[in-house]
Formats: C-alpha cells, structure tokens, sequence
C-alpha cells in the first residue's frame, strides 16, 4: 500500500508542529522518520493512524482519500516505544486480541484465532512462549511480541514509534537487524519513527529528516550523509566542522589563508566539513593550531584544533590511531572536501 501525503498541515492551539509535508512512501517501502525531539515525527505518525487530523492537507493510501477515515477504517498495526501489552492476558491471547475483538461475521473462530497467533509467533522467533504471560518476557520478547499483534490484523502498513527506544544499545542493535529481515519476508509499508541516525541509517530504505515540524530531506543513508541538502542535515547527522569563510575571486580563505576555490559568489559563507575531511599536511598547511584534546575511537584517533583568533572555534580532524596526537602539538591541516552554505543562512 503506498502512501501520500499532500500538504500536511498540523497545528495545535495556533502551535504549527507541522508545516506543508508533501511525501510519498512507496508499497512495501520501509521509511525512517529521524529528527529532533519536537521535530513532529509522532505527530506525522500519528497523522497516518488516524490518531490526530490534519488541520490541512490529505492523507492518500492508494488512490483512496483516507483523510477522514477512523483508525479502524485505515486498519494499520502499531508498535510503540513502551510495550503496551495486555499484562493478564498470554502472549498468544494478546496477539490473538485484534482479531477476537472483530464483530460478528469478521471474527474468526477461537481456534483459528490460536493458530494465526502461533503462526506469528514462530514469525517473530518466539515460539513456545505462547502461554507466556508478559511480564515473563524480556523487553526485546515484548517488543517483539506487540510487533506479533500489530502483523495479526493483517494491517495495510504498519507504524512502529521508537519501537525500540526504551531497550539496552545490544538489543536494539539485534531487533533492528530482526526487524529489516522481518520487514523482507512479509513486504509490508513500514513508517517508523526514531531520532537514533544510525538506526534510521541501517534499517531503512530511505530516511526522511525532519526539524522543527518540516522535512529537511529525504533520501537513502548516502544521500543525506554525502549530500546534505541544508546546513541542518550536515549538522544533524555524523560529525561535522563549521569554518567561517570568505570567497573572493573564487578562492576560499580563512584567517588570510587559501584553503581551497569554489565557483561560488564573493562573499561570506560557511565551511561544512567532517573529520575525515581533513587532512594533516607539513608546516605551511592553511590552517593550524595546536590540539586541545584528543580521544580514541575504534581504529581512529579524533583530536581537536584551536584555531587562531578563538581558541573556543575548534576543527575536528579524523587520523589514524598510530598517529600519536597528544596535547598542544601544533598540527597543519588542509581541508580536502567540503561543502558551502551563504553564512547568512547556516
Ligand atoms: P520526540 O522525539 O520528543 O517524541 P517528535 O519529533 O516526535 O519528538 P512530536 O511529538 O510530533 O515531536 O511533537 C511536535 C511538536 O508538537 C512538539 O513541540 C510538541 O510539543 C507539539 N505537540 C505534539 N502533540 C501535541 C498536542 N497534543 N498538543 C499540543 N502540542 C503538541
């Protein structure tokens, strides 16, 4: 079932948490709502449920106005962050409990209620815990388990909120990996919502960036890493530098220094770079500065510049762990790769 949403608008109290969303998700696509806290991820969310109403705009599933339909007409399975688990009941009965509430003619008979939840159930890897009662699961079993009801009703899409947000850094990393198999087998629209970049990275087909109740970008891990659309993006995600620059005649210069030459006009602008975006070069390097501090990450060593004028303004510069980089050490750095953004704007 694919998705579109046509100038969404979203106010609360005269509050705009969303602003004109104009997105199309495809059938069987699993999306990636990243953002700040506040950016209106949940609220977009809920939008598709059916749980809030946009203020304006229109919410398309297909070629069908589902703008006004009610939570049940959408028929879509939800996961959020807290396990909401039905503690008295088993985990069979909680999978089952969808279906067993349906009226009449659309409720299938209590056997055949068991069987599917069973079928789901060795779906999500659990089975055998079907007597089980919730609170003798581990968060990842629940988690897991409520992604078992949501799957029971059959849903058009499902909508996960930080589904995993409230696991230890292990588990998640496990379900994350679960959940894009999952996902593979059974081909559902996935929108979920996380504010974790490397979780919306490796799990999602395309990740949509959002801030302050608008979509910055939307693109593939690639795409919003290596060509940040706004000065937010590069900024909201992995590391990066910002150098105060001025272009004239083409070349880019700081603190008097050339660092490189764009086809951009003269004026101020903004130097986004990451850490590895720099490299050390002998003593006539166009920026240097002595290091503040430095910390180990994995195979690289991460050290801080001091830049000339504010030893507050520091570059991040990524080396390699055998370069040795211990405080005060003058080190000369030439940027390599960069983008540019009007200061005015960054
Ligand atoms: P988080 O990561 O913290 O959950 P989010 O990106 O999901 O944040 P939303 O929960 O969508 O953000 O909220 C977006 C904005 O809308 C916030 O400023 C929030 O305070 C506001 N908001 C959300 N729901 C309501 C509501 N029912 N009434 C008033 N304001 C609301």
């Amino acid at each position: 079932m694919d998705i579109h949403l046509k100038h969404i608008h979203k106010q609360f109290n005269g509050f705009h948490a969303l602003n004109d969303i104009n997105l199309d998700i495809r059938s069987g696509e699993l999306i990636a709502l990243l953002g700040p806290s506040g950016s209106g991820k949940t609220t977009l969310l809920r939008l598709i449920a059916g749980l809030e109403m946009p203020t304006e705009g229109r919410i398309l599933f297909g070629s069908e106005d589902a703008s006004h339909k009610s939570v049940q007409e959408r028929n879509v399975g939800f996961v959020f962050q807290h396990y909401a688990l039905f503690k008295h009941m088993s985990v069979a009965d909680n999978i089952g409990f969808g279906l067993s509430v349906r009226k009449g003619r659309d409720r299938p008979a209590g056997a055949e209620i068991r069987k599917r939840a069973l079928e789901l159930l060795d779906l999500v890897q659990l089975s055998g815990l079907a007597d089980r009662y919730p609170q003798q699961l581990s968060g990842g079993q629940r988690q897991r388990v409520a992604l078992a009801r949501a799957l029971a009703i059959e849903p058009r899409m499902l909508l996960l909120d930080e589904p995993f947000g409230a696991l230890d850094a292990r588990v998640r990393k496990d379900l994350r990996r679960w959940l894009r198999e999952l996902h593979d087998k059974t081909g559902h629209t996935t929108v979920f919502v996380t504010h974790d970049q490397e979780e919306a990275v490796e799990l999602a087909d395309r990740v949509v960036v959002m801030s302050q109740g608008r979509i910055e970008q939307v693109g593939s891990g690639d795409d919003i890493y290596d060509r940040p659309a706004s000065p937010f993006v590069f900024t909201f995600i992995g590391q990066s530098n910002i150098l105060p620059v001025d272009v004239r005649d083409g070349k880019i210069a700081f603190a008097g220094h050339v660092l490189g030459e764009t086809t951009e006009q003269d004026g101020s602008w903004h130097m986004y770079m990451r850490p590895h975006d720099l490299e050390i070069v002998g003593d006539d390097g166009p920026i240097r500065g002595p290091i503040a501090v430095s910390r180990r990450a994995g195979r690289s060593r991460f050290a801080e510049i001091s830049l000339p004028g504010d030893s507050r303004r520091r570059l991040e510069v990524e080396l390699p762990a055998e370069v040795t980089a211990d405080p005060g050490l003058e080190l000369a750095l030439r940027p390599i790769r960069w983008t540019l953004y009007p200061a005015a704007k960054a």
